[in-house]
């Protein structure tokens, strides 16, 4: 590919160090831009970053890199090199006391939910494709459709109204279709009769895991930058995108600064940009006043035990409790507990601002967390050694069912701003995981350097039109074309 010389004179402002942002100003560097990356947090890697605890490694949940995108692929190695392992992927689902494998398969299905409970399912999944339901718009149309009513109630109706607060006939159909595709429950009877071997995006069992950590990956980025002439800016906060008329001209600092930049990468909320901004139209102002987050409470909890269960981590779909996940990072890579003989696990609770649960205080929380351990029953009576808090707001972009109407405006307009590229999942609105927003870094970056014409709103849906397909194995990349 052939670099202009623009590049030189190209001044770029990032706002964040998650992944996407930080992969944007890791390619940009390689190629002269002068970039300053601004994060409003201690580190970087954004929801994906490693954090320190009982001098022991943790993410902020659960972590698991997959992609099967060559681009993404090379980058994620070129900078792990082989600091990395290959982690046997074990999840199941907690439901009315028994531990079902997830993805789901027919006979474990069938072996934990009886035979007549079993029967049911079937009946119903035979329903949907005898008589399909004619809408797929809403989540609960949508897994209906693929799995039949009573396989949706079992195993996806309590743990989506969990996370994201709403009823899944609120929900938007796009959550499912991004994360379970066309996984179906006649995959999981044709897997277990080895009719046809699906290999399937929720199917893959083995999952590539950085020695230190998902967020060592986005630390040696930083040193990398800051290494090669750019500066990665912790503890600082972004306040606003300046821009006069559709020309973005710089940013101004929380603290009031102003700097000027000639193009701006911006990973923060987008409804954070537009909230700042006196001159948008109303029409675009009330849409992005609709799109809406849901934050995250992560307790972690250290137990005095080394083998409590196998998991990587366990969705409980128990309407008895309140959390929705449980990760174990003992099940990761030895490396991360660093010699110690205890286990943390992090407990997952989902919320809005004004939800009693976000107001709890640290203590409450840990206590909230110790009692559901005991009720759910996984740690045998263990002793829990300590308890510790990590809120996060603004987790997961809220797809309420419609609610492109809403930002598709929002995108139109962000559009007409010359200088402005908005990427990452809480940037682009979008339900992302880190190959996402590593691979809207990646695009960005060459949009801003080659002028290429990526439509990046357009990654993590269903459109694909990459043709080289790969994955990482123990010794590097496999080819799957
Ligand atoms: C519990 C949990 C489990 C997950 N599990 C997986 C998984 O198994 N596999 C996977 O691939 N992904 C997983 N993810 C998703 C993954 O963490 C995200 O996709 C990824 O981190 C998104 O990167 P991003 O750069 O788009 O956004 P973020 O990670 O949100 O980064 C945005 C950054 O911008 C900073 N920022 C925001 N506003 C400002 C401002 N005004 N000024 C300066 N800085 C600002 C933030 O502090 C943050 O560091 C999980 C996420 C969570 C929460």
């Amino acid at each position: 590919m052939q670099y202009s010389n623009f590049n030189n004179h190209k001044k770029v402002a990032i706002i964040g160090a998650g992944p996407a942002g930080i992969t944007c100003a890791y390619q940009l560097i390689k190629q002269g831009v002068q970039v300053d990356v601004y994060e409003s947090s201690s580190q970087v890697g954004g929801l994906a970053k490693t954090i320190e605890l009982w001098g022991q490694k943790v993410d902020l949940g659960p972590h698991r890199f997959y992609s099967d995108d060559t681009r993404v692929n090379k980058l994620w190695l070129e900078v792990a090199g082989r600091d990395y392992k290959m982690v046997k992927r074990l999840t199941r689902i907690y439901y009315k006391g028994d531990f079902y494998c997830y993805p789901i398969k027919a006979l474990d299905v069938l072996s934990k939910l009886g035979l007549y409970n079993s029967f049911l399912c079937l009946i119903s999944y035979l329903k949907e494709k005898v008589l399909p339901s004619t809408r797929s718009q809403t989540f609960e149309e949508w897994v209906t459709h693929k799995f039949g009513k009573k396989l949706y109630e079992i195993f996806f109706k309590t743990y989506s109204e969990k996370l994201w607060g709403i009823k899944c006939n609120e929900l938007d159909a796009d959550f499912a279709a991004q994360r379970i595709k066309k996984f179906s429950l006649g995959e999981a009877i044709k897997n277990m009769f080895r009719i046809k071997n699906i290999k399937h995006k929720t199917l893959v069992d083995e999952f590539a895991y950085p020695l230190n950590g998902s967020g060592m990956i986005y630390e040696r980025m930083k040193v990398f930058i800051n290494e090669n002439g750019g500066n990665v800016k912790c503890n600082t906060k972004i306040k606003k995108i300046q821009k006069t008329g559709n020309r973005v001209t710089g940013i101004e600092l929380a603290t009031g600064e102003n700097l000027l930049y000639n193009h701006v990468v911006s990973t923060m909320p987008i409804t954070s940009i537009i909230r700042e901004w006196n001159d948008v139209p109303d029409g675009v102002k009330d849409c992005a006043s609709i799109l809406k987050f849901r934050n995250t409470i992560l307790v972690y909890l250290n137990i005095d035990a080394q083998n409590l269960f196998e998991d990587n981590w366990i969705y409980i779909h128990s309407g008895s409790v309140k959390t929705g996940r449980i990760s174990n990072f003992r099940n990761f890579v030895p490396e991360l507990n660093q010699g110690n003989n205890s286990t943390i696990l992090a407990m997952e609770y989902w919320c809005n601002y004004d939800d009693v649960l976000w107001g709890l205080n640290d203590t409450q929380l840990i206590e909230l967390a110790k009692d559901e351990l005991n009720t759910i029953n996984i740690t045998k009576g263990a002793k829990i050694l300590a308890g510790h808090v990590f809120k996060i707001p603004n987790c997961y972009p809220i797809y309420n069912k419609n609610y492109k109407d809403q930002l598709k405006p929002v995108e139109d307009y962000l559009d007409q701003i010359t200088g402005l590229t908005v990427i990452g999942r809480g940037g682009a609105f979008k339900y992302n995981n880190q190959d996402h927003s590593i691979l809207m870094g990646m695009l960005a970056a060459e949009n801003i350097l080659f002028n290429s014409q990526h439509n990046l709103w357009e990654i993590n849906t269903d459109y694909d039109n990459y043709q080289e397909h790969s994955l990482i194995s123990a010794t590097g990349l496999v080819d799957i074309n």
